[in-house]
């Protein structure tokens, strides 16, 4: 069984490969990073202590353009989850077609064990570690799992003061006043509803009569239960890495954010009616989040939550993986005999990405567009591009998944031709 995030994208993608007969040096270039970047982060401590950690950063391949994915500050990060996670940001951008590769990063770190300073202090040590191998046309970073616009903010300051010269779109997911775009951070959330809503207008169920369950009610996890939320899908239950709440008659995302910062913990709100207007809320585990038995089930958080130990006992009957690699490979073979729909990461995230062009897009051409006009943009890339996997999944009678792998394989196929030709 593969739980090792980057045999899994290896994999995936030698599947795919050999389904659609790509010549064997262009498969070569996809299955490794083209660059991997390790680098020791001495971090000097507010009591004057020093701790060293270590941060990568993995450029998988920019035949479509420069590199581009998120940076992730977490104990779980490795050399292999950040190629992983490059090798699919590589098929995101195909897929959702903009002109970028794939990247991603990250630190070996629990955060919250950081204070402010120190965490402002590792990430400018970062950035400049980095300063060499990013830039607004050779990398571009993003906030990920515990990362975010400030930690942007930080990595623009670093970078324009190394540079000398004010850099706004060496990164993407910076606050608005330092460049960002309106929309950015409703974003990924928000594509993945459209996506979601587009396969459910297509299969022609009510997105009113659906119950769902969100793992992880962090940025992405929040915004799409809230999205759907406002569309009618009943929310009936979320969680975060303590704890999850189980409300029968649907909550309500926003009031529940609300709560949570005021309490501090999720569990506090399913009981206070006056406070969150939620009844007959339960406290469950991840666990028992996972299994469910809604129409549709959003894994929100990290990798590999799904896998062949629990995979029989999921009752969802679409999963909407808003995280990356949320199932792993066994999983989805048991998933699929069990006939569950599974929107793939690389298609129902990659709202995110595409909002991160159109900010780099504004910050090139010194232009601003209005909230509006990005989720207008967001909303028929993503309604166009699940259009096209739903063709090729047609087809070759194949999974979502792989017809998304097979549009964004197809794109670097035709460039990479054209440059070979050029
Ligand atoms: P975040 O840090 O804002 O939120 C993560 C949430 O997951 C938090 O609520 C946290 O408590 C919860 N969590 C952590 N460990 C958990 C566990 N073991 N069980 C249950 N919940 C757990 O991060 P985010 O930006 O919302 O990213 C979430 C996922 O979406 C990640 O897989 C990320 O790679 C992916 N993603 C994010 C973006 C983006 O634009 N932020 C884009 C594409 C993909």
């Amino acid at each position: 069984m593969h739980t090792n995030p980057w045999l899994q994208a290896q994999s995936q993608m030698m599947k795919i490969s050999s389904l659609l007969n790509i010549p064997k040096l262009l498969i070569s270039r996809l299955t490794e990073p083209d660059r991997l970047i390790s680098v020791s982060l001495p971090l000097q401590k507010d009591d004057g202590s020093v701790e060293i950690l270590r941060g990568f950063r993995s450029q998988h391949n920019n035949i479509l353009g420069p590199y581009k994915g998120g940076l992730r500050y977490h104990p779980s990060v490795s050399e292999d989850e950040v190629k992983a996670l490059s090798l699919w940001m590589t098929m995101k951008c195909a897929l959702i077609n903009v002109p970028f590769g794939g990247g991603k990063g990250g630190i070996t770190i629990n955060p919250k064990s950081l204070s402010e300073k120190e965490l402002e202090r590792l990430t400018k040590l970062f950035t400049n570690r980095l300063s060499l191998v990013i830039g607004p046309r050779i990398d571009m970073p993003a906030p990920d799992v515990n990362t975010n616009s400030e930690t942007m903010k930080w990595i623009v300051e670093e970078y324009s003061s190394i540079i000398g010269s004010i850099t706004p779109a060496v990164v993407t997911g910076k606050p608005i006043e330092s460049g960002g775009s309106l929309g950015r951070s409703e974003a990924t959330g928000l594509g993945g509803a459209y996506a979601l809503l587009e396969i459910l207008r297509e299969k022609g169920i009510n997105p009113k009569k659906c119950t769902a369950a969100v793992q992880g009610f962090g940025n992405v996890g929040y915004h799409v239960a809230q999205f759907l939320h406002e569309e009618g899908v009943r929310i009936v239950a979320v969680s975060d890495s303590k704890e999850g709440i189980f409300v029968k008659e649907g909550l309500s995302p926003e009031i529940t954010l609300n709560c949570k910062k005021e309490k501090g913990c999720l569990s506090e709100c399913y009981c206070i009616e006056s406070i969150c207007n939620l009844t007959n809320g339960i406290k469950i585990t991840n666990d028992e989040l996972l299994e469910l038995s809604v129409d549709i089930l959003i894994p929100s958080a990290l990798e590999n939550v799904i896998t062949s130990e629990n995979a029989h006992k999921i009752n969802a009957k679409i999963i909407l993986e808003m995280a990356n690699g949320p199932v792993t490979s066994d999983a989805d073979v048991i998933l699929q005999e069990k006939n569950v729909i599974i929107i793939p990461d690389i298609l129902a995230n990659s709202g995110g990405v595409f909002v991160s062009y159109l900010e780099w897009y504004q910050n090139i051409e010194i232009i601003r567009y209005t909230k509006d006009e990005v989720f207008d943009r967001l909303k028929k890339q993503m309604q166009q591009v699940v259009k096209e996997v739903i063709t090729a999944k047609e087809e070759n009678s194949i999974t979502l998944r792989d017809a998304s792998y097979v549009v964004a394989i197809k794109r670097i196929e035709k460039k990479w031709k054209e440059n070979l030709n050029a």
